[in-house]
């Protein structure tokens, strides 16, 4: 998780650069009114611009510019008011039309900023380069039959956001947490699904080594020479496989480079199975695309009262939310746990409703989590909703019940439904505050343990035994506080430190 590595001639720095495609959330393709449900029949969802049919015209699906607009705008990114699309040629089986439509050198979007915070508190920034729209490939299908290979053009002309980073990730850890924020932002935002089984983020990771400084003088100076030449790693799907990918490869380079031999610019794909990276194509083969502005058509031209209108509705983001967590008085680390999932934060924040922040998250931590964790579900699956969380924690609050009850209490409620309330009522859970049901519960405890009452008067220590003792005879109700005390008289016990 360090940024440097030790090779056997001394240290290398670690430099990480992202290519993210994100699918954007529209029910409709990029230029076509197919639909771009997820798992439908091959070839059930290609309309005839999909399909690559000669003559047929590209018509721009607004919804899909206002996703990437979203996105920029979550980004802290210049929005351009100008953009180009341009045809990106290759041949290639899944992709009818010869050419993908895409944007080179006018995106939609420009330089913006995402936030990450590390797990010893430290937070960077890491500059984004660019957002631009493209269209997705169709898929090759391989494995169906053994001698024949079919193509489903369902995903072909779907809606992708590239996001390309500034190299400014400077290890595995730093990489996978971009890539975990960059996906909160865009969920919060709504504007792809973030689901990278489904496929519907990727990452392309660059890679590159140097020797200590190399990265300070390339921040100081702009100049990609003081850097390493670097790898591309195509489509890493999961926050496990980029951090081991980018151990894998920069150790590759390192042993490489130590060796007297050059890192060869060039495209390598990561074998989850074996954990490593292999070669797939080097830059002298890599494609000449001939971009050229797609004249069917128009250069994309937006309103900025349009612009302005989205960026007002705009949810509140991971980063604010976080900040004002940590102003109601929770730890940083708490915060970020709770903002990285929209769903989670939205509950603790009705769980939180008129109780203590810190009561609220604590609850959440110890008693919530570990059971959706032992049940297999996720938050949104939860059978106690948060207000009914909420009654429980007041309860604790007001002296209701004891924090011991309180727990089985959520036990019955998780396995049995019913309203907390009404569940102490009629099983009589309240806390005994009673000092003379208090008093007789600890006359049987001393009367029943003679020996340990002799013990007490050299041990005060003892005194935990008897609370415990207590709250047992009382079924778990007493009020800690009120046997503390009366203990403490009865007992003679002196005031501890
Ligand atoms: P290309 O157009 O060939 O893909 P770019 O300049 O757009 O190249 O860079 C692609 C990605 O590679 C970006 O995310 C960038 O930050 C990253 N990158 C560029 N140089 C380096 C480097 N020396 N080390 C690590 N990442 C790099
Ligand atoms: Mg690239």
């Amino acid at each position: 998780m360090s940024r440097t590595i030790k090779g056997q001639s001394g240290e290398w720095e670690i430099v990480i650069g992202m290519e993210v495609h994100a699918q954007v959330l529209s029910r409709a393709k990029l230029f076509s009114g197919a639909s771009t449900e997820f798992g439908a029949e091959p070839n059930s969802q290609v309309s005839f611009v999909d399909a690559g049919m000669p003559g047929m015209l590209p018509v721009i699906n607004e919804k899909c510019i206002e996703q990437a607009v979203r996105t920029g705008l979550g980004l802290k990114a210049k929005i351009n008011r100008r953009s180009i699309f341009d045809r990106k040629n290759y041949f290639y089986p899944d992709l009818p039309s010869g050419y993908q439509i895409s944007q080179y050198k006018d995106p939609i979007v420009g330089e913006g900023e995402v936030t990450i915070d590390l797990k010893d508190g430290e937070s960077i920034k890491v500059g984004i380069e660019r957002l631009h729209l493209e269209q997705d490939a169709g898929k090759s299908l391989h494995d169906q039959s053994p001698d024949n290979s079919f193509v489903d053009l369902n995903r072909a002309g779907v809606a992708l956001m590239e996001i390309v980073t500034k190299p400014h990730m400077r290890s595995s850890e730093e990489a996978a947490a971009f890539l975990r924020k960059l996906r909160a932002i865009v969920r919060y935002l709504g504007t792809c699904d973030g689901n990278m089984d489904e496929g519907s983020m990727r990452a392309d990771v660059n890679v590159s080594v140097c020797r200590p400084g190399g990265y300070e003088e390339f921040r100081k100076t702009g100049s990609f020479k003081s850097l390493g030449i670097r790898c591309e790693i195509k489509n890493v799907n999961s926050m496990r496989f980029i951090a081991q990918a980018v151990e894998y490869e920069a150790r590759r380079q390192v042993d490489l480079l130590e060796e007297g031999g050059t890192v060869r610019q060039e495209t390598r794909l990561f074998d989850a199975r074996l954990g490593e990276t292999r070669s797939m194509r080097g830059k002298e083969e890599a494609h000449d695309y001939r971009y050229f502005p797609d004249p069917d058509l128009l250069p994309l031209e937006l309103e900025q009262d349009w612009i302005d209108s989205i960026a007002q509705s705009l949810p509140e983001l991971p980063d604010e939310k976080r900040a004002r967590f940590i102003a109601q008085g929770l730890s940083p680390y708490d915060a970020s746990v709770l903002v990285a999932e929209r769903e989670l934060a939205d509950f603790y924040e009705d769980l939180a409703k008129g109780v203590d922040a810190k009561a609220a998250v604590n609850w959440l931590n110890n008693e919530i989590l570990g059971r959706l964790n032992r049940d297999g579900l996720s938050i949104a699956q939860i059978p106690v909703p948060a207000a009914a969380n909420n009654a429980i924690i007041q309860m604790v609050a007001d002296g209701t019940i004891s924090g011991k009850i309180a727990k089985d209490l959520l036990d019955i409620v998780w396995a049995e439904g019913g309203d907390p309330r009404e569940v102490v009522d009629k099983r009589g859970l309240r806390q005994v505050t009673d000092t003379g049901a208090i008093d007789a519960a600890i006359e049987k405890v001393i009367a029943a343990n003679p020996a340990k009452v002799e013990e007490i008067k050299l041990k005060p220590k003892l005194a935990g035994w008897f609370v415990g003792q207590v709250m047992k005879e009382t079924g778990g109700k007493a009020s800690p506080a009120a046997v503390n005390a009366a203990l403490k008289i009865r007992l003679n016990l002196p005031d501890e430190g």
